[in-house]
């Protein structure tokens, strides 16, 4: 449908649109309608050039979805700028119209965050793919939001640095920021909360700043209000991130990786804890059940048992690897665990680690055609086992197909729920079983994400989880730094 018609329908029929008092202004007849669409869009072609405007249904609804089961929901045009002015230009033009945003980094969220269920203007970032510094000898690089996190590593690579942060996907990295993604060496280097220094940002009017001041980029601050955590994790609701400082790290002189499996759950998941508690400082401590094991097995060609399992990798000088996987073997077979299998090569361990990433894609092919939802519990590491433990008897009991695989080393782990989208009931059920296994987390002190965000399915819990006077403070916020609720409207805050 072309974009006059499209803004056609939605004159007549969409109440999203007719809703919004000044979409509804717009919008009062088809002929209004389609002159100001027109209109804005050629607005904005002024601003970005013609070809960096598109109204094609393709390209809307290409960016309306993630990668997760949230229904498709395309703005009502896809913007390309290609510098920070744009955005801000972009910015204005929608403050002054009341029209929503909602920022694009890649699109491989996978809570629903750039569905745009109030429709509106996508930004889509990834024009913007400059890397514009990087400072070896003080460890950070500064890029656009279209870098990818590959990409920056295949840039840095002969510099001995490497950006550590890896949520399996290759994602930009300021949607990284914008979620506060983590992934398998988070149990090492953390989450983006530890490795951003800085982010330039343009808010819902346009203006443009820089959270820790410009130019800024020092390894610790103590210098007021800590607005780089607060866009950290944001997930699009406050501002358009259109720059970031971030942490780099040296690459370890020695990595081994190695597999080892468990009679059941238990064991491997009090594995891990013990291997924290003793105090080994692991690279990546992946836990997977014998459903996820078997899938990867599938998917990737490999064959382990199909048994609970533990991937992990030591990371260090070559004395300090091998004494780690001493200690780790005395665990592992005091906890009733099978010898390692290793890894020691480099195209071995990226057989291992690049099965762990598809995970996620191991567990879509159990169901050919079907969509997954991920939860994303996190929980004080001493409470994982018996979360894991019930979680698991809740999956046998509700009959889903739904692997576990975990970042034990945080206390986080998800459930891939493969689930038929076309079937109401499957829908609802995972939606049950995801509220059940927040609440579970909540009740032991943990959270409903450790790093996939709230996006557009744990509103609810998030509530539950905050508590009244925080959600308050948190909407005093958003109204502050975006008083029109512009900003991916719909997210994370009921408002
Ligand atoms: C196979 C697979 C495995 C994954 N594993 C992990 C994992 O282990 N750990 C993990 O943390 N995540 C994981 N993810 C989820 C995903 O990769 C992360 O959430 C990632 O941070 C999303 O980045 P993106 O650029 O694709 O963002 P998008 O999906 O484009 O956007 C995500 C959210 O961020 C906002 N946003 C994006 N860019 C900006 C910006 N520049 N400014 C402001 N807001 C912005 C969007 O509006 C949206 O709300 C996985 C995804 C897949 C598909």
């Amino acid at each position: 449908m072309s974009y006059l018609g499209f803004f056609g329908r939605h004159c007549v029929g969409h109440r999203r649109i007719l809703g919004n008092p000044t979409w509804r202004r717009l919008l009062c007849t088809t002929r209004q309608a389609t002159t100001a669409a027109a209109e804005l869009k050629s607005t904005f072609q002024s601003i970005l050039g013609e070809d960096n405007v598109s109204s094609a249904l393709a390209v809307r609804e290409q960016h309306g979805r993630d990668e997760s089961y949230h229904k498709c929901h395309p703005a009502d045009l896809v913007v390309f700028p290609s510098n920070t002015e744009e955005v801000s230009e972009i910015a204005k033009v929608c403050y002054k119209n009341g029209i929503p945003m909602v920022p694009y980094g890649t699109g491989t969220g996978l809570e629903g965050g750039i569905v745009a269920v109030k429709g509106g203007v996508c930004i889509d970032l990834g024009k913007m793919d400059k890397i514009l510094e990087v400072n070896e000898e003080d460890f950070d690089a500064t890029i656009e939001p279209g870098v990818s996190r590959e990409h920056l590593n295949a840039f840095v690579r002969d510099t001995g640095l490497w950006f550590p942060i890896d949520p399996g996907a290759n994602a930009s990295i300021c949607g990284m920021c914008a979620t506060s993604a983590s992934g398998t060496n988070a149990v090492r280097y953390g989450t983006m909360r530890e490795n951003v220094r800085n982010l330039e940002v343009v808010l819902s009017d346009g203006t443009i700043f820089d959270t820790a001041g410009k130019g800024r980029r020092t390894r610790k601050t103590s210098a007021g209000y800590n607005l780089t955590n607060l866009f950290t994790g944001s997930e699009g609701t406050l501002g358009i991130i259109t720059k970031a400082t971030i942490k780099l790290h040296g690459i370890p002189e020695a990595t081994v990786s190695g597999v080892c499996s468990f009679p059941d759950v238990r064991s491997a998941v009090d594995t891990s804890i013990e291997m924290l508690q003793a105090g080994i400082p692991v690279g990546k401590m992946e836990f997977l059940d014998d459903v996820q094991v078997d899938a990867c097995n599938r998917f990737s060609g490999l064959d382990y048992p199909v048994q609970p399992a533990l991937f992990l990798e030591f990371v260090g000088s070559e004395s300090s690897v091998e004494e780690q996987a001493v200690i780790a073997g005395e665990i592992i077979s005091g906890n009733g665990g099978s010898d390692f299998q290793w890894a020691k090569e480099a195209e071995q361990r990226n057989k291992l680690w690049k099965a762990r990433h598809n995970a996620w894609y191991a567990c879509l092919a159990l169901r050919p055609g079907c969509k997954g939802v991920s939860t994303d519990a996190c929980v004080p590491i001493s409470r994982l086992t018996e979360i894991i433990v019930a979680t698991k008897e809740d999956i046998i009991a509700s009959n889903l197909t739904a692997p576990i695989v975990g970042h034990v080393g945080d206390g986080n782990f998800h459930c891939f729920i493969v689930i038929d989208d076309t079937k109401e009931e499957e829908i609802q059920q995972a939606k049950d079983f995801t509220m059940r296994l927040g609440r579970r987390a909540l009740s032991v002190g943990g959270t409903c994400t450790g790093e996939h965000g709230i996006g557009n399915g744990k509103l609810k819990l998030l509530v539950e989880e905050i508590g009244p006077a925080g959600i308050e403070v948190m909407k005093n916020i958003k109204r502050t730094l975006d008083p029109k609720n512009l900003m991916n409207p719909g997210k994370v805050l009921y408002m």
